[in-house]
């Protein structure tokens, strides 16, 4: 007799998620999670705890950059490291207890440790063997590194070192023009640092449409932000209480140092699956590290299935839940699915950058016959109240058909605003749906109404 119907590793998005749906459909349901809490790198040193240092940061931006010009005059606040990392730390222990609540309440046991799978059917944790009769493998990613360089999470850290920081540097390099890179370099530089970001290829977000690439590199660089493009970082050597970057530009070969305080390593994400003993059971992984799975997420071993970051695919805490879910409801019997041609990704600088389906490059590379439906947010009144009328709207519909296939916006709430298009697009919407739809005045969205509207006769206010 099992002890369990279904046994996740894993408590990130993709698996507490997951836990709570077999729970939902009555499977007796285990998650096991070998850190100290639960919720994985999403929301104890990722999604969550940047979004606290970016709220914070943003209003402290706010408070000395834009309210005098709303009449809001006084002394511009000071920063209290301490007390900022208190507030980023209360949320995220809000967010454990929340999960910790949702287990309980759905009647999911916690397994506390790491475990390692010893066969289709029983997994090891502390030296107890737990049987199951399905198991998914949600445990995630960690920070990836380059060659020749140590990091020690003091002064050449991680995304994890970055945010908890015991001081404010002086400068900050950033090894990576990523979505984890941008980010942290917008906290770090609306505190006062100087940032330089290095990067390997010629453009930055390499996932981005190219348009949204340059307009986003152009007003990070009025930020402040400095970037080093077509530069490949070859090592780092902590001297004293600096670190030394040596990096050669790729045009001329030409060798480059520079130095800083600290070095944030953003040069992306590798599966964490070390722990799980995949080698000695024969578990199929890519050359790449990641779990290679059917359609229906299982693995090579019947009954082992696996989602999230340790999977192919973006690494996104979203992307990871719908995984989930969908595996979820296949063990349950049901018909789990994911549609991954409607994935949102956001990064959450300011102004917010978001997208989703298809870029103009692909569907240029894809010779598909496409028209472009643009809409900036300098003629939208709402963006202007809020300083924030930089960014642009941008659908992209099917010549013949207008049937909407992309979009991607640069402007406020664009993290938001993406999601009527994500709506639209699942039910195969076509731009003129969108541009028929009434939109409240005067809101962001109607910058997105407009942007389909200039995918036919034209946007009104252009
Ligand atoms: P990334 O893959 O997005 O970017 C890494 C960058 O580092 C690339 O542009 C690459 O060219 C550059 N690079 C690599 N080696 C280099 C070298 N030697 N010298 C100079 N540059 C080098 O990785 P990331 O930003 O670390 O993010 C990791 C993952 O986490 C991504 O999948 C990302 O989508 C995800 N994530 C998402 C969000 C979000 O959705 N808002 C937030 C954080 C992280």
């Amino acid at each position: 007799m099992a002890d369990y119907d279904v046994i996740i590793i894993g408590s990130g998005p993709g698996g507490y998620v997951c836990a709570i749906r077999c729970a939902q459909l009555g499977l007796r349901t285990a998650c096991v999670e070998g850190s100290d809490t639960l919720g994985g790198t999403c929301l104890n040193v990722g999604c969550i705890p940047s979004k606290a240092l970016l709220y914070a940061s943003h209003q402290f931006h706010e408070a000395s950059q834009n309210f005098n010009k709303m009449g809001l005059i006084g002394d511009t606040p000071t920063i209290n490291l301490e007390k900022m990392m208190s507030y980023k730390d209360e949320i995220i222990n809000q967010n454990i207890k929340g999960i910790e609540y949702l287990f309980k309440k759905n009647k999911v046991d916690l397994i506390k440790g790491w475990a390692s799978i010893i066969a289709e059917n029983e997994i090891l944790v502390n030296a107890k063997i737990y049987k199951t009769k399905k198991i998914v493998i949600a445990s995630g990613s960690k920070a990836s590194s380059i060659p020749n360089v140590q990091i020690d999470e003091k002064i050449v850290v991680t995304s994890t070192g970055a945010l908890s920081p015991k001081n404010i540097p002086n400068k900050l390099i950033i090894i990576g023009a990523g979505v984890i890179g941008l980010e942290l370099g917008s906290v770090y530089s609306r505190l006062g640092t100087q940032v330089q970001v290095i990067e390997y290829l010629d453009h930055i977000v390499p996932s981005l449409d190219s348009e949204l690439q340059k307009h986003f590199k152009r007003i990070l660089g009025k930020q402040g932000i400095k970037f080093e493009m077509g530069a490949a970082v070859s090592s780092t050597e902590i001297i004293k209480n600096k670190c030394r970057v040596s990096y050669t530009k790729r045009k001329d070969n030409s060798e480059h140092l520079d130095e800083a305080d600290l070095v944030l390593i953003a040069t992306g994400r590798v599966p964490r699956i070390a722990e799980l003993n995949l080698t000695e059971l024969n578990l199929n992984v890519s050359d790449s590290g990641r779990i290679l799975i059917d359609d229906n997420w299982e693995t090579n071993i019947k009954g082992v299935y696996a989602i999230g970051d340790c999977v192919e695919g973006p690494m996104l805490a979203h992307k990871a839940e719908d995984e989930g879910v969908a595996v979820a409801e296949l063990i349950a019997g049901q018909k789990g699915h994911v549609n991954y041609n409607i994935i949102p990704s956001v990064i959450y600088t300011h102004p917010e950058v978001a997208s989703v389906g298809k870029s103009e490059d692909e569907l240029k590379k894809e010779e598909v016959d496409y028209k472009v439906g643009k809409f900036s947010f300098m003629g939208n009144g709402r963006a202007k109240t809020v300083f924030c009328s930089e960014g642009f709207v941008k659908i992209l519909a099917d010549s013949a058909t207008d049937k909407i296939l992309g979009a991607h916006i640069i402007g406020p709430m664009a993290g938001d605003l993406i999601h009527e298009i994500c709506v639209a697009m699942e039910f195969g919407a076509s731009a003129e749906d969108l541009a028929r739809t009434c939109h409240a005045h005067p809101t962001y969205s109607e910058a997105v109404r407009e942007a389909a509207l200039a995918c036919g006769l034209g946007a009104i206010h252009a």
